[in-house]
């Protein structure tokens, strides 16, 4: 029997839940005056006896990162704790040179929060302070070097560990989801420019036993890791086997994720409480004085667009869940342009052409008065949607030349009295074509206006060609 068709064949039901690492946009790191702009530094330069873990040396919170945490806890809807202190999770590996990790274990910052995912409201379960480890780089690639180098630099940049809990029932929910908390924290302004977002990412089917993929870089890596830990696990359970509690480790270059160790619990961390940091108490207006600077977020700013732009329900999502994006429309906005010709220019021709060349929009270089000539000429009907495309294509990853010059430049600019000479032109060239149309073969029409748009470079409007190659051939 065909297995699709078997009714009695059973679901798979999957639980996904996702721990997601963010760094936080701080000057300084979490617990020293360190420097978080290490891009040209050379290799252990930007550390302190406090990032080194000296003997002796006293880490001292950064109060940035702690506002950074309560305005992402507030905009995950969760309860934040007044009172929160940190503890110390201990295990050995040369990136931590303490012994342990400085972390919130028993009371995290935030807890007890959702978001909105379409109809389905994803549950955060808490938002925790915590610092990164250094960074080890192995010379010759993962597994091939015969040593490693430890670079400090990174060590105790600050982290906000957010965890869900397992509510996603497929990779591709995780992922949505994965995107949708990225565009809230841009919003927030609490994101370090220039890193990525890691997860761990826990797997589960049918009640079984769960696996955590840990420390997968980049949200498309996590719903392939989780596409590839889904398949195995159906395919074990299928051959009977048990479904192991482990922890796993997904390989970007194969996309197969391999077994790392046994999971331990948290138990086997020892927390202990940190002596060498004193315990937090914010009171209710420190955090109300956060809570009344918080910018306006997503779901805000859709409902926004819609009403005072008159856009619809769709093209003011796809604006509003590209933060940059929303920002350039509302610029464009200012200089009282089209708002339905300008969110077709962007949301259709521009992010193609980003998504095409793999390119944020922060990456480019885009004037505002540059495209603002361009949705007039889109507006007054002197552009064709090819030609619009094309000075775009050319604009953003050919030689930035402005749309307008490049149209100008190159001819492409619908010129009324040209067309009329063009489609007398390919008349008189084609009278045979003519006679058959005469005679009623109909498809000889678009013969002709492929001719004449070919003259024009594509500048004409098909309509207005068919429109008046008819009016002149009944001449
Ligand atoms: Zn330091």
């Amino acid at each position: 029997m065909n297995e699709t068709n078997n009714p009695n064949k059973k679901m798979t039901s999957v639980m996904i839940g996702l721990e997601i690492h963010v760094y936080l946009n701080t000057k300084s790191k979490l617990f020293c005056s360190c420097s978080t702009d290490i891009i040209n530094a050379e290799p252990n330069s930007v550390t302190c006896p406090v990032c080194l873990a000296h003997p002796g040396s006293k880490p001292v919170l950064n109060a940035k990162a702690v506002e950074h945490a309560i305005k992402v806890g507030l905009a995950l809807n969760c309860k934040i704790n007044n009172n929160f202190f940190f503890s110390r999770k201990t295990y050995f590996y040369p990136d931590m040179s303490a012994n342990y990790q400085i972390t919130q274990y028993e009371v995290p910052v935030a807890e007890n929060g959702f978001i909105k995912l379409g109809e389905k409201k994803v549950r955060i379960r808490r938002a925790h302070l915590e610092l990164d480890p250094a960074a080890l780089i192995h010379p010759q690639g993962l597994g091939k070097s015969n040593y490693s180098l430890i670079d400090y630099n990174r060590s105790g940049f600050p982290l906000l560990e957010i965890v869900t809990e397992p509510d996603f029932s497929s990779p591709l929910e995780a992922r949505g989801f994965l995107n949708q908390l990225e565009t809230i924290l841009s919003y927030l302004n609490v994101l370090m420019p220039n890193m990525t977002m890691k997860a761990d990412c826990n797997i589960s089917i049918n009640g079984g036993n769960r696996v955590e993929i840990k420390n997968v870089s980049g949200f498309q890596a996590a719903e392939k890791a989780l596409a590839f830990e889904l398949a195995r696990q159906k395919q074990q359970e299928k051959v009977g086997n048990k479904i192991e509690q482990c922890t796993r480790l997904f390989n970007a270059d194969t996309g197969q994720t391999v077994e790392a160790r046994k999971k331990e619990t948290e138990e086997d961390y020892g927390y202990i409480f940190d002596p060498d940091l004193v315990k937090v108490f914010l009171n209710n207006k420190q955090i109300e004085k956060i809570r009344n600077e918080m910018p306006e977020l997503p779901q805000q700013k859709i409902q926004r667009f819609v009403s005072e732009y008159n856009l619809n329900e769709y093209e003011s999502n796809v604006l509003c869940n590209n933060f940059d994006l929303s920002k350039l429309f509302e610029e464009l906005m200012q200089k009282k342009v089209d708002a339905k010709i300008t969110s077709n220019l962007l949301t259709r021709e521009l992010l193609s052409i980003l998504n095409h060349d793999s390119l944020k929009l922060n990456q480019v270089k885009i004037k505002i008065n540059d495209l603002q000539e361009l949705i007039l000429l889109i507006k007054n009907g002197k552009v064709s949607d090819k030609n619009v495309k094309q000075s775009l294509i050319n604009y953003i990853s050919g030689d930035n030349t402005p749309p307008k010059e490049y149209l100008e430049k190159n001819g492409l600019l619908i010129k009324e009295i040209d067309l009329e000479s063009i489609i007398n032109n390919v008349l008189e060239k084609n009278n045979n074509a003519v006679l058959d149309y005469k005679k009623g073969n109909n498809k000889v029409i678009n013969f002709l206006a492929g001719l004449v748009m070919r003259e024009t470079k594509g500048s004409a409007r098909i309509e207005e060609v068919l429109e008046k190659l008819k009016q002149k051939i009944s001449e």
